[in-house]
């Protein structure tokens, strides 16, 4: 089954005003069908400007597109209110960006256990998240830097405990934006490893960007953007 499908998905960004005044468009997305299966990880590769952030934030529910729709699982998301898609993108949606974009006041283990907060857990609810972090960091081999801050990690650890904090919402969709960017080759080589062992663990439907091709063969499949089409 499908956990995420797009479908004839156009998106047009308002770009300023064309010298008689009227609006300006680019059109970052043009009639995509894509869909990304459960247990599976998808490569999205192309060139720069060719509309792959585009696709993950429309996929993140985080912009809307100008036409068409996008479904996770049995349920159509074109028409839900804000407040229920951004209870989903609590819920049921995992973000990985370049950028682990980690909180500095927080250990690995807060980091994870925050997002359990905000999705409502309080109490001894809140105690089981905490052991629930503990396994998640051990998962992504980081059990003995759970104490530890972000400036006290390196930058692929970070990413570690980004990927982690994204599981502990149990995502039926991962979306994933150039994990590796900020990387050298040897840890880029261990975050994409690691991002297929939990895709699989987690029966995730997991999404990647990447502009090093050399990971493609890592993935399940790869599909290539250009000029906001998918070919
Ligand atoms: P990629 O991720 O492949 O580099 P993007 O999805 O970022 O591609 O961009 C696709 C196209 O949309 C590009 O032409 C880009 O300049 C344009 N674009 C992206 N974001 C915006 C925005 N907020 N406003 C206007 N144009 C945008
Ligand atoms: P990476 O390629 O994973 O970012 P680095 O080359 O930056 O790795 O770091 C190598 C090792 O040094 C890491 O495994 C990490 O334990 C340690 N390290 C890096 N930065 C720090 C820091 N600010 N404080 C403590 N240990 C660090």
């Amino acid at each position: 089954i499908a956990a995420l499908r797009l479908e004839h998905v156009t998106l047009e960004y308002a770009d300023g005003t064309h010298e008689d005044g009227s609006p300006r468009t680019v059109r970052a997305l043009d009639t995509v069908d894509f869909s990304a299966e459960t247990g599976t990880i998808t490569a999205l590769v192309g060139p720069s400007g060719s509309g792959k952030s585009s696709l993950l934030a429309v996929a993140a529910t985080l912009i809307r597109p100008s036409t068409g729709r996008v479904g996770l699982a049995d349920r159509d998301l074109t028409h839900l209110p804000e407040k229920e898609l951004a209870r989903l993108r609590r819920s049921e949606i995992g973000m990985i960006f370049q950028q682990p974009n980690l909180l500095p006041s927080l250990t690995a283990r807060e980091q994870l256990v925050l997002t359990a907060h905000l999705r409502g857990a309080r109490g001894a609810e809140l105690k089981t998240a905490a052991a629930e972090a503990g396994d998640l960091l051990e998962l992504v081999g980081m059990s003995g830097s759970a104490d530890r801050r972000p400036h006290q990690l390196s930058g692929g650890q970070r990413q570690r405990v980004n990927i982690a904090r994204a599981l502990m919402n149990r995502p039926q969709v991962m979306l994933v934006d150039e994990p590796t960017a900020a990387l050298d080759h040897n840890r880029s080589q261990q975050i994409m490893e690691l991002l297929v062992e939990v895709t699989r663990r987690f029966d995730t439907a997991t999404v990647v960007v990447t502009h090093d091709t050399e990971f493609v063969p890592l993935a399940d499949r790869a599909v290539t953007m250009r000029d906001g089409r998918l070919s």
